[in-house]
């Protein structure tokens, strides 16, 4: 069942149950006052007769006649009011004209309860009609006996007029909460609809979108402030993020090809070279072309391995985290750094102590990075300083070199994979155009970050910070115990 249709049947059944609720708090309202008018009407009618006896009755009469003054009930009646006098046997004294030839009908229990002093009201259904009848002792005050009941008055009204009103009152409600729940009904389903409309429009453009296979598509701006603008800048957002990881995924697999083709076209020139001339090259060109290809397959492991783990990067992979001493990690690189010097000159500048937590080996590999960089980029006679200093809240590990140095224009670029300078060439130096997208990853890993000074011909300088590891007060309390 669609949002529409579950909305429209929520809302219309929501507001039948108000209007049922309320239809039938007004009806029952109505015909109690109906109701009560009609027996207000009889009981005062039998007052008055009442009253009209006990006021037109001589006493002085009454002790000698023993006879009361009946009044003239039809001036008591009216068109829907009937009036009628008993006397204590149960004889009918009086009875108002409009009664025609019947009687009120006499009820056995309600004229004893009337003989014995108390009124009564209760409904009669005739032939006819539904009478409510109004069944009271009629009181004198006789000179000798004190207060007596002399017989009963009945008045009597035909509930029709009320019966038809009420019916009336049916009809109406029933027709106006009908009508009332359609009216709802259709306005809530037209509500719904407009309101869902956008919604139906966004599944629309993302349904192409995902048929043209088009990322660059984006859902129409929506202009009003609500939720559904929300979703379709939301869904936006996403579409633009999923176009650029797709871009970044294409660019990665015509990088990764491109780096790959050109060791594999040397080695295949290389073995071509070795089968067709085996018996006319000097061992020394062998031993050359040999080298060569060794040099390409290495370069290629290298492209393959930097790519493997930026692949672990991009999959979130954690790094460990284990209490490394950093001055030990740059100790280290420093004397590899040695080794590669290639006529740069390597020093060991400022080397503060310094606990980090996080894995030795990836901080390993991200300053051998550094370094390596900083040599293939500094020609020879040239200087690369290492030094560490233990701040406050930083750790500080900078790699500054008297190299080439790096363009403005290059710089917000050189952490972004298979980036090289034209400048510097680097391919010829054997990079892969890898190596500091992957420090950047490792720094970001250990909850770092990476950065770099350059000036063209004067050096560069890229420095690694790091939080320092502060072990709880406790553990230091327990290693110095
Ligand atoms: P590569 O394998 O090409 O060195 P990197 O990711 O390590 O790849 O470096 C990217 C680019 O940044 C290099 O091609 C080079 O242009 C520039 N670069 C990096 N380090 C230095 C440096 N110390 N001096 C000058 N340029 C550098």
């Amino acid at each position: 069942m669609s949002i529409r249709t579950r909305l429209t049947l929520w809302y219309t059944g929501i507001l039948a149950a108000i209007l049922l609720l309320f239809s039938l708090a007004l009806y029952s309202l109505l015909s109690q006052v109906l109701y009560e008018q009609v027996d207000d009407t009889i009981r005062s009618r039998a007052g008055e007769i009442s009253s009209y006896i006990q006021t037109q009755t001589d006493p002085l009469r009454l002790l000698i006649t023993r006879q009361v003054q009946i009044p003239p009930v039809d001036v008591f009646s009216t068109s829907n009011t009937f009036v009628q006098i008993l006397d204590r046997q149960g004889n009918i004294v009086a009875r108002s004209a409009n009664l025609g030839d019947n009687f009120l009908p006499i009820r056995r229990e309600s004229f004893d309860q009337n003989l014995a002093g108390s009124a009564v009201l209760y409904t009669l259904t005739t032939a006819q009609a539904r009478l409510r009848i109004y069944s009271a002792p009629l009181i004198i005050l006789d000179p000798l006996e004190g207060e007596t009941i002399i017989g009963v008055v009945q008045v009597g009204m035909s509930l029709h007029d009320v019966d038809a009103t009420l019916l009336t009152a049916r009809y109406a409600i029933g027709l106006g909460v009908a009508f009332t729940l359609l009216l709802a009904a259709g306005v809530g389903a037209f509500m719904s609809h407009a309101a869902l409309r956008p919604i139906d429009q966004i599944t629309q453009t993302a349904l192409q979108i995902s048929r043209a296979e088009d990322l660059s598509r984006r859902l129409p701006a929506v202009r009003t402030q609500d939720e559904l603008a929300h979703l379709t800048d939301t869904f936006n957002e996403m579409l633009g993020r999923l176009e650029e990881l797709f871009q970044q995924q294409q660019r990665l697999v015509a990088d990764v090809s491109h780096e790959l083709r050109t060791p594999l076209t040397t080695l295949r020139g290389n073995l071509d070279l070795l089968r067709r001339g085996m018996e006319r090259l000097s061992p020394e060109d062998i031993q050359d072309i040999l080298q060569t290809m060794e040099g390409e397959i290495t370069r290629m492991s290298r492209l393959v391995a930097d790519l493997l783990l930026l692949s672990q990067a991009d999959a979130g992979v954690q790094i460990k985290q284990e209490i490394v001493e950093l001055d030990a990690v740059l100790l280290d690189v420093y004397r590899q750094a040695l080794l590669m010097a290639d006529g740069v000159r390597v020093e060991l500048g400022h080397e503060d102590r310094a606990l980090v937590l996080g894995d030795r080996d990836r901080l390993h590999q991200l300053l051998l990075n550094l370094v390596d960089n900083a040599i293939k980029y500094t020609p020879a006679g040239g200087t690369v300083r290492l030094s560490l200093y233990r701040r406050e809240d930083w750790v500080q590990v900078s790699v500054a070199d008297t190299g080439v140095g790096i363009a403005k224009e290059d710089l917000p670029h050189i952490f972004e994979r298979f980036y090289r300078s034209d400048r510097a060439r680097s391919r010829q130096t054997g990079g892969t155009g890898l190596g500091l997208s992957i420090a950047k990853w490792i720094a970001e890993a250990h909850g770092g970050h990476l950065t770099v000074e350059s000036e063209l011909g004067v050096g560069s300088t890229f420095t690694l910070w790091l939080k320092p590891y502060q072990p709880r007060a406790g553990a230091a309390e327990n290693r110095a115990a």
